[in-house]
């Protein structure tokens, strides 16, 4: 039967690899919405392209780009702002959400899909960094279906067993044998470099990814391996483990995208070039397979593959995540929040690349929210990263 998938945030990076393998998969798929934000041109062309038969732009662009489109001779139903965006989440018509809002732009997005009983691909790591209790306590209520696409989290999920696939707390299950999780993780283009080096760097220094090609606030949470501290975080969610279950090992080539290590010795590893086309394809066929477009390995020309333990001092990020996974979900919510905004200004010139990693830690000690568990509301979600970024705002002006 064919699938009507929505692509929210298909003008990002997540977006070309997805609609790159839909171009090409639309026997089976059809386009049915699409979403983007600030890059509308490109919006605009993929309208062209794929004639979705709705599309989100933010609330202010929804005339302009209405009219745009029927000038084309396009009929595509325009809405608009984080309204849009959960009326297409919930859309009867809509089968299978791809969740490629970058930030936490992309939760009420998502968790909407979730209440709606969807299949969710999800690469919006963040909604599991604020909202991860809730999220999957909706998944499961609602008997939605969430499939990682974030490639570690779709490494792993590939090499667990088909209970654990349908049913994660079958990860406890002592027949199973589920010793640990091993994320792994390219450390960025500093892991080379002494911390004085990454004080100094600028922008383009640091969102060069050595293997990846990917959206600029991803690349500067590589940059500082935040990226795998909310990576981290996101698989104790979608795995059902504390943080001592889930080691971080530095493997730079990234070939090898996680494991699953087992009770009798045995390590399952996923393998794959460096492009997020294979674990999208996963997610969009799983359980079947289909041609993602992607390089196969060339295991010849592999001469090496190495690991590393990684620096918690040069990479403070990492243990920041660890602590405020242990702290609870208020501590992730602060987190994410300050980290967000510590990135923009990072970004906007105004902080080095190494204050990243002080202002989330500030942020975090600054915190004085009290526990939040799966009964959370979103409101209280909301409210509390909105307090966070106000917060974070000041620590900010005060390095600048
Ligand atoms: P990009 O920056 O390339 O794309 C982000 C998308 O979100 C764009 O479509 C953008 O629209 C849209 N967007 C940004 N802000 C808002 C907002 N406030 N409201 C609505 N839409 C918004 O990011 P990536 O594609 O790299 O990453 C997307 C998500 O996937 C992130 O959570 C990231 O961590 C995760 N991820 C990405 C990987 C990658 O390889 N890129 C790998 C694994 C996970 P516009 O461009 O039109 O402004
Ligand atoms: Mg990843």
């Amino acid at each position: 039967m064919t699938q009507r998938i929505a692509v929210l945030g298909a003008t990002g990076s997540i977006g070309d690899s997805t609609l790159a393998i839909l171009a090409t998969q639309l026997q089976d798929h059809e386009v049915y919405a699409l979403s983007g934000y600030q890059r509308l041109d490109k919006l605009f062309a993929l309208c062209q392209q794929f004639e979705p038969q709705r599309v989100c732009v933010p609330m202010i662009a929804v005339d302009d780009f209405a009219k745009r489109l029927s000038d084309a001779g396009l009929r595509i139903d325009v809405v608009g702002g984080a309204a849009g965006l959960i009326d297409i989440a919930t859309d009867s018509q809509t089968d299978t959400l791809v969740a490629a809002i970058v930030g936490a732009a992309g939760l009420s997005s998502t968790l909407a899909a979730a209440r709606a009983g969807k299949r969710i691909l999800l690469a919006n790591k963040e909604a599991l960094v604020m909202a991860g209790q809730v999220l999957i306590k909706a998944v499961k209520t609602h008997h939605a279906t969430l499939l990682p696409i974030d490639s570690e989290h779709n490494a792993i999920f590939q090499c667990l067993p088909s209970a654990i696939q349908q049913d994660n707390t079958q990860i406890h299950n002592p027949s199973h044998g589920v010793r640990k999780l091993w994320l792994t993780a390219s450390g960025g283009p500093f892991l080379n470099q002494s911390f004085e080096q990454m004080q100094q760097a600028g922008v383009a220094e640091a969102i060069k990814h050595p293997n990846w090609s990917m959206g600029q606030k991803i690349s500067v949470d590589s940059a500082t391996m935040m990226n795998k501290g909310l990576e981290l975080i996101e698989a104790c969610h979608l795995f059902d483990l504390p943080e001592d279950k889930i080691n971080v090992v530095i493997h730079p080539q990234s070939i090898i995208h996680s494991m699953v290590e087992y009770s009798d010795g045995s390590f399952l590893a996923q393998l794959g070039s460096p492009d997020m086309k294979t674990p999208i394809a996963h997610a969009l066929s799983y359980p079947a397979r289909i041609n993602s477009g992607s390089q196969p390995l060339d295991l010849y020309a592999l001469s090496n593959l190495t690991f590393i333990k990684p620096d918690l001092q040069k990479f403070a990020c990492l243990k920041l995540a660890r602590q405020a996974m242990q702290a609870g979900a208020q501590a992730t919510i602060v987190l994410n929040a300050a980290n967000e905004m510590a990135v923009a200004a990072f970004l906007a010139g105004q902080v080095r690349l190494t204050d990243i990693a002080d202002i989330n830690e500030q942020a975090l000690s600054q915190s004085q929210a009290p526990l939040l568990g799966a009964d959370a509301d979103i409101e209280d979600i909301l409210a509390l990263d909105a307090s966070a970024r106000r917060y974070t705002n000041a620590i900010i002006a005060n390095i600048v």
